[in-house]
Formats: structure tokens, C-alpha cells, sequence
């Protein structure tokens, strides 16, 4: 039966997720990108350290989940070579990021029980999202999606939710049933790489955009049979807070070198570990996972650091809400 409340999916102890950006190159210039090839390089891994790097995240003991990113993936030409390898070493699921081009044939060089591809839109029509995301893209990407969805691939889509596509969120429902996309990722605008250039006021949401609009479109993509996933982002009276970086295992992952904990702090040199001979090196000084450790009345500290836009205080400076981790996230459906 599918389930029409939202879920709170808290961090589970025993399991990894490793985001692995493979490149930072890409075909296209979304106006929201978050790669800031200034912290994060522009090489391109060679396929051998492609290798070596997933073997180093690995742990037999837990349950790893791997997601390919770029830049754009599949502008690699061994991403489907570090697919199966990624298989073979015992990644319990692999997905690819995708702008939806996918290059160098991916469809056909591995299997729908490989790899789930994630695509991204930002608006139901080209006039919505070509804007953002580049002309031509919203045809290009749809096509593929289809193509991959008939193919049997499990495809779920990315909308980054912000100031310019929120009033057309309501009708990408009835679009990703056609589509045949399983799972949709509502993804709030965050305020790191080209974002950060923008205004607060042009493209991120306030308390109550997000409160009135999200909700009621997941439930409408629920009722059709389609599991939605979207951000916590706020924090109700009594919710529990929790930061990923204390409580969960992720690893973010640069060509560079640089491993995060944190998505928040991917602008800035405060990576947690850097990788040095195909080995995993805590760094010193002040990184992120310093931060971490700080218990805050208005909850996530890098949120309040980077984005103290969003909070709100009452006349004796209590915080009204408390932001959530960003990575703590709600689902809705029956998958
Ligand atoms: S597809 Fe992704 S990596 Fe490429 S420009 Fe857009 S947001 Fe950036
Ligand atoms: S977003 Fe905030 S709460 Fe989540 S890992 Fe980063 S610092 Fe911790």
C-alpha cells in the first residue's frame, strides 16, 4: 500500500555511503553547479586509481552503497569498466549521477542489475529547465530517461528545488510517471559552488515556500507509485537532532584527493581525510569534523556558519526552528 506520510529515514550505524566524483569536467554549465574546480581539481582518475580508490572504500563488514559523480560521469571513459569492478568487489549498490547524456554508450555497456541511473531535471518542460540547465538539455535528458527506463534500468531523477523552478515543482508528478522513473529526489538549492555567487533572495527558499509546496507535491508523486525522497531541512519542536558526520558514514569524494564528511564544507579546505598513496590519511588542524562535535541550539553548525540566512530568532534570541543535517532525509511511498 503506498504510504502518503512523509517518513523520517534516520542515519543507519552500520552502513556506508561512498559519493565518488570520478571527474569534474563536464558538458554542460548549470547555473546552480556546485563544483568548484578551485578546491576540487579538474583531473580526470585514470581508471587504475578509479580502482584502487573503490577497494580503499569498501568495507566487507557494512552494507556500502557507491554513487558515481562528476562533473558529468559518464564523460569517463571507464566509468562502465569501474561500474563492474565496483560490482565484483561487493558494492552493495551502484548508481551514476547523470545530466542525462549519457556518454560513451552507457545503456550498453552494462546491465540494468548493475547499476541504477539517477538523471536531473530541473523543470517539467524545456522552457522551465533549459534555462537552467542548458538548451537542448531537457530533450536530450527525457530521451534518455525513457531509453533507459525501457531498457530496464531503474531511473530516478534529481530536481534541485529553488527560487526559479519551485511554482512548476506540482507538475513533474504526471511527468515522471510517464517517464518511468521510480524514485524522485526533491533536492533543496544549497549555497556552495556557482550558488554561492547568487543573492539569497533570487534562489533559495524560505521556511515556508518549502513547508507549502514540497510536501503536497511528494504526496502527489506518492500517489501515483512513485517513492519520493526530499530533505528534512527543518526540524520540528521536539524532533531529534543528528549530525551525519558524528553519527553515519559517508565519504565525499574528489579527484583531488580530498574526502569530506560533510557536503556543507566541500568549498573549503577543511576535507577531513585526504587520500596519499591509495591510503586514507586523517588530516590535522581545523577540519570539518572539529565543527561536528558542537551542540547548538540552532542545530546543523556549518548551516549556521555558511547559511545563517535561513534561521530565525524570537525577540529573546531563541532560534524559532532548528536546521536538520543536510543529508537527513524523508521519503513518502510504497517502494
Ligand atoms: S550537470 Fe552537474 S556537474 Fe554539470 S554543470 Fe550541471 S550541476 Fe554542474
Ligand atoms: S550538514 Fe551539518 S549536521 Fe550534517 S554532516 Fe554537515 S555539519 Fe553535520
Amino acid at each position: 500500500m503506498t504510504n502518503l506520510t512523509a517518513r523520517t529515514v534516520g542515519f543507519k550505524p552500520r552502513e556506508r555511503n561512498v559519493f565518488f566524483h570520478i571527474l569534474t569536467a563536464c558538458n554542460l554549465s548549470c547555473r546552480h553547479c556546485y563544483i568548484n574546480p578551485a578546491q576540487h581539481g579538474t583531473a580526470t582518475l585514470s581508471l587504475e586509481t578509479m580502482e584502487n580508490w573503490l577497494r580503499l572504500f569498501l568495507d566487507p563488514a557494512r552494507e556500502t552503497n557507491l554513487i558515481f559523480l562528476g562533473g558529468e560521469p559518464t564523460l569517463h571513459p571507464d566509468l562502465a569498466a569501474g561500474i563492474k569492478t565496483a560490482r565484483q568487489l561487493g558494492y552493495r549498490s551502484v548508481t551514476v549521477d547523470s545530466n542525462g547524456f549519457l556518454f560513451h554508450n552507457l545503456l550498453e555497456r552494462v546491465t540494468p542489475g548493475e547499476a541504477v541511473i539517477s538523471f536531473s531535471l530541473d523543470g517539467p518542460t524545456a522552457k522551465i529547465n533549459d534555462p537552467i540547465r542548458g538548451q537542448g538539455v531537457f530533450a536530450a535528458c527525457t530521451a534518455n530517461i525513457s531509453k533507459a527506463a525501457a531498457m530496464g534500468f531503474d531511473v530516478s531523477l534529481i530536481y534541485t528545488v529553488s527560487r526559479m523552478n519551485i511554482e512548476h515543482l506540482h507538475l513533474m508528478p504526471a511527468l515522471l510517471k510517464d517517464l518511468g522513473v521510480r524514485r524522485f529526489f526533491i533536492q533543496v538549492i544549497g549555497i556552495r559552488g556557482k550558488s554561492a555567487g547568487f543573492t539569497r533572495d533570487n534562489l533559495q527558499l524560505t521556511p515556508e515556500e518549502w513547508l507549502s509546496v514540497i510536501p503536497a507535491v511528494a504526496q502527489k508523486a506518492a500517489a501515483l507509485g512513485i517513492h519520493v525522497i526530499f530533505p528534512k531541512v527543518f526540524l520540528a519542536a521536539g524532533e531529534e537532532f543528528a549530525c551525519a558526520g558524528r553519527v553515519a558514514e559517508n565519504y565525499f569524494i574528489f579527484p583531488n584527493g580530498r574526502v569530506y564528511q560533510c557536503p556543507l564544507c566541500e568549498d573549503f579546505p577543511v576535507h577531513a581525510f585526504t587520500i596519499q598513496d591509495n591510503r586514507l590519511v586523517k588530516n590535522t588542524g581545523l577540519t570539518e569534523d572539529r565543527f561536528f562535535t558542537l551542540d547548538i541550539p540552532e542545530g546543523c553548525v556549518i548551516n549556521k556558519l555558511l547559511q545563517p540566512g535561513n534561521l530565525r530568532y524570537d525577540d529573546q534570541g531563541n532560534p524559532l526552528y532548528r536546521i536538520s543535517c543536510c543529508l537527513l532525509k524523508q521519503e513518502m511511498g510504497s517502494d
